[in-house]
């Protein structure tokens, strides 16, 4: 009976004769002395030791069978898996004029019809509600607020045919906040809406010139004023594009939302990412798609991490977490009705795996599933955090994503510090 393989064993400088163990699997933490280490490591626990360390699930009965384990998890994970989520995409028009979005020569005309609704709408129920799962939509733009009928010809008919299958259905959106005034969110509460993440790309000055309206006026107070007005009645989660000059004036964006009178422990994680170029500083959607491995970029994620916890905001912690890619049941929806794993790869036609006309098509060898299920990935610590890491980056890199994204650099400078941060150790 070993030690999990997916554990970190870090030291600690507050208490000598002591580490930190973490498990990548579970996100526990224990602080416990060398000497029960040196035990561990020896096989010579006591048995009330390795009853604790097996509830955190630092210990394992059998290593072999944790790694197979560990192999079928995604497999047995969508196997079982009771919810559909897909994020649509109402339109690609937009209010705003950010100079490094990626879809500002799309404006106009790329909008979902009423065609394509009624498609999705009937996809959805055939594929999803008639078959017992909840379904869980996000609304994605351009600004999906400018399309908010179409949006509402969508979640309506969905959420009436959930009601009758007796499962669940809501909403949330991706929305630059400029749009989501008070009697909006009243509108779309009876819709299913929950929850929507903004964008603040920096304190005022910052962020206006990063997302300044079409007429070039700022955006920062509107989105503010809405926030303010709106955050009691959905989970408003922030989030921010940064770049390697300006990362440094975010902590002013987050002071300036408290002067505003808005309590940090009402909202949502805040999640700042970089913007990264051709993805257009697309809010990421899941803690895998956020780290990159550059130096800046990992002491930028830390110091804004830092900040924000201080400042009594909160932030996701490392969990597991997999490429959308993986899950069966996730789909991203173009406005044209063409069906994607992941939104970045909305730029690769080459990616799409089908159409809401003609299904979807057998995409693991594009896709290169499963591309974690090698002797490395299996046997490192990190894989519950990783397995793989991102497909897109790996295609911007690489061209292709017939590779795994490695993070085992990007974790090793960061993993320790962001543990102890959740612990209010730094
Ligand atoms: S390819 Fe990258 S951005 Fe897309 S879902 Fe996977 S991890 Fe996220
Ligand atoms: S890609 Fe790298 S960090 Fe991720 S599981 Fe494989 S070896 Fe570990």
């Amino acid at each position: 009976m070993p030690l999990s393989r997916y554990l970190k064993i870090y030291p600690d400088p507050d208490r000598p004769g002591s580490v930190l163990l973490y498990s990548t699997r579970k996100g526990s933490v224990v602080r416990v002395s060398e000497a029960l280490l040196a035990d561990a490591r020896a096989e010579t626990l006591a048995e009330a030791d390795c009853s604790a360390l097996r509830r955190l699930e630092m210990w394992v009965d059998d290593a072999a069978a944790e790694r197979e384990m560990m192999a079928a998890l995604v497999d047995h994970t969508n196997s079982r898996s009771g919810t559909f989520a897909a994020t649509v995409v109402l339109t690609l028009d937009c209010n705003l004029a950010c100079p490094y979005c990626f879809e500002d020569h799309f404006r106009g005309d790329h909008a979902l019809s009423a065609e394509t609704a009624r498609l999705l709408v009937a996809h959805v129920k055939r594929e999803q509600i008639d078959r017992g799962r909840d379904v869980e939509l996000r609304f994605y733009g351009g600004e999906p607020l400018m399309a908010v009928p179409r949006l509402k010809e969508i979640a309506g008919p969905l959420r009436d045919a959930a009601a009758l299958a007796g499962t669940k259905f809501s909403c949330s959106l991706v929305t630059n906040a400029t749009l989501l005034t008070r009697p909006v969110v009243e509108e779309l509460l009876p819709f299913g809406l929950q929850s929507a993440q903004i964008t603040l790309d920096g304190p005022e000055e910052t962020h206006n010139s990063q997302r300044p309206f079409v007429s070039g006026r700022g955006s920062f107070s509107p989105i503010v004023a809405n926030l303010r007005s709106v955050y009691d009645l959905i989970t408003i989660k922030p989030g921010g594009n940064f770049t390697r000059d300006n990362y440094h004036e975010f902590p002013a964006m987050l002071d300036a939302l408290l002067a505003a009178g808005i309590d940090p422990v009402q909202l949502g994680p805040v999640q700042f990412a970089p913007i990264h170029p051709k993805s257009g500083g697309h809010d990421p959607h899941s803690a895998a798609c956020v780290f990159g491995s550059e130096a800046w970029l990992i002491e930028a994620n830390l110091f804004l991490r830092k900040e924000t916890l201080r400042r009594g905001f909160s932030v996701e912690k490392p969990h597991m977490g997999v490429c959308m890619i993986e899950l069966t049941n996730s789909l991203v929806v173009a406005y044209d009705g063409t069906l994607y794993k992941c939104p970045p790869l909305m730029g690769w036609p080459e990616f799409a795996i089908g159409t809401l006309v003609d299904g979807i098509s057998d995409y693991r060898q594009s896709h290169n599933l499963g591309v974690w299920k090698n002797d490395e990935c299996l046997e490192c610590a990190y894989l519950p955090l990783c397995f793989g890491g991102c497909r897109f980056f790996n295609k911007l890199k690489t061209g292709s994503i017939d590779g795994v994204d490695c993070r085992r650099a990007m974790l090793d400078a960061s993993l320790e510090t962001i543990i102890r941060q959740d612990l209010g150790l730094e």
